[in-house]
C-alpha cells in the first residue's frame, strides 16, 4: 500500500539530521507546500501519542534581523519591519 502524503512528511522529518524547512519538504516529497503547512499540526498531535515532538528552528527576518517565536505557524511577514524577505523556520521530528 502506498504511504500517505502525511506518512512521508513523517518519514522524512524523522530520518533527516537537520531541520527543515516547508520548502525544502516540498522539494524533496514533491508535495505542495500548502499541503505541508496543513498537516503539520496533524503530524505534531499524532507524533506526540507516540513519544515524539517537533525541533524547532524558529524563523527571522533577513532585513532586520526580528526572531519569530517557535511555533508550527509559517510566517509570510515581519511584524517589525514588514519584510517579506524572511528565513522561514525549519522543522524535524525528535524523541521527546
Ligand atoms: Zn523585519
Amino acid at each position: 500500500m502506498a504511504m500517505s502524503r502525511r506518512q512521508k512528511i513523517i518519514e522524512l522529518l524523522l530520518d533527516t539530521d537537520r531541520p527543515l524547512s516547508v520548502e525544502e519538504m516540498s522539494r524533496i516529497l514533491h508535495i505542495d507546500v500548502e499541503n505541508i503547512k496543513g498537516d503539520l499540526s496533524r503530524i505534531a498531535e499524532a507524533m506526540h501519542r507516540k513519544g515524539y515532538k517537533f525541533e524547532i528552528v524558529p524563523g527571522r527576518c533577513r532585513k532586520c534581523g526580528y526572531e519569530f517565536e517557535a511555533s508550527l505557524h509559517i510566517p509570510s511577514k515581519c511584524p517589525r519591519c514588514h519584510s517579506q524577505w524572511l528565513e522561514p523556520p525549519r522543522f524535524r521530528l525528535v524523541k521527546a
